[in-house]
């Protein structure tokens, strides 16, 4: 059986700084092996490097998160390059934009310039969208970026269908475990396996029935299961397929 890698996690937050040994274990007792962590902001970015030292098969990203929006200063561009080129990133994430966030036009100067800079560093993004999908693929297109994935994919087919065109693969966790999903989940069931990737979001994003608690990677398996549940292929198809979708975007092993 194929091992499990979290496409998605944010194992450096301070929601783990207790227990981050054990949270690893739990992980690693239900096959997660792998985990790609993405820097959301330039404050975070050396204790991401000293964690990846400490830990095994942590695969981590630079990037400035329009969450985080407030905090982001014109100067850390030209520290994301010197990261960058520093090496070590498998991609420039999280970066992106979201609608629920203040100052859209100096979200969207941001991902504008992280986007060439992942060009430049032929590196894959890994993008946030909050009801950005289709404004996000038009500035994608125009910097010419054809490797990345929409983390936490939610959107229609059709959506999909243009993302997938484009080169990207699409983040699926929490979400489908919630049976009111139901457009994400028909989304999931319908587009080719080679375009998924699985991920937790961690600490975010709790799975159905963990509402209010702290999403760890270990919880993976429940979003793997409702997965299994829309797909048609045998199972063990599904679970080496993702790890082979990971590996490949972000140049793993
Ligand atoms: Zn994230």
């Amino acid at each position: 059986m194929a091992a499990l890698i979290d496409s998605h996690c944010h194992l450096d937050f301070a929601a783990f700084d207790e227990d981050r040994a054990e949270m690893l274990m739990r992980a690693h007792q239900v096959g997660v092996t792998h985990f790609v962590v993405p820097g959301v902001t330039q404050k975070q970015w050396p204790r991401l490097r000293e964690l990846q030292k400490r830990y095994q098969n942590w695969h981590i990203a630079f990037g400035l998160h329009p969450y985080f929006i407030e905090q982001h200063e014109e100067n850390h561009l030209e520290m994301l390059s010197q990261q960058l080129h520093e090496g070590g990133a498998v991609a420039v994430g999280e970066i992106g934009l979201d609608a629920t966030c203040p100052d859209i036009s100096k979200q969207k100067e941001l991902l504008k310039a992280q986007l060439k800079l992942a060009a430049e560093f032929e590196l894959p993004v890994i993008l946030h969208h909050r009801k950005t999908l289709d404004e996000m693929l038009k500035m994608v297109k125009q910097a010419g970026i054809e490797h990345g994935v929409v983390h936490a994919f939610s959107g229609s087919q059709q959506q999909a269908e243009h993302w997938i065109e484009q080169g990207f693969k699409l983040g699926v966790g929490g979400v489908i475990t919630y049976d009111r999903a139901n457009k994400t989940r028909t989304t999931i069931s319908k587009v080719p396996l080679q375009s998924l990737l699985l991920e937790t979001d961690s600490p975010d994003m709790p799975m159905c029935g963990k509402q209010g608690e702290r999403n760890e990677p270990a919880y993976i398996t429940r979003a793997l299961d409702a997965l299994y549940e829309l797909r048609e292929e045998p199972r063990d198809q599904v679970r080496a397929a993702l790890w082979q979708n990971t590996l490949q975007l972000f140049k793993i092993g």
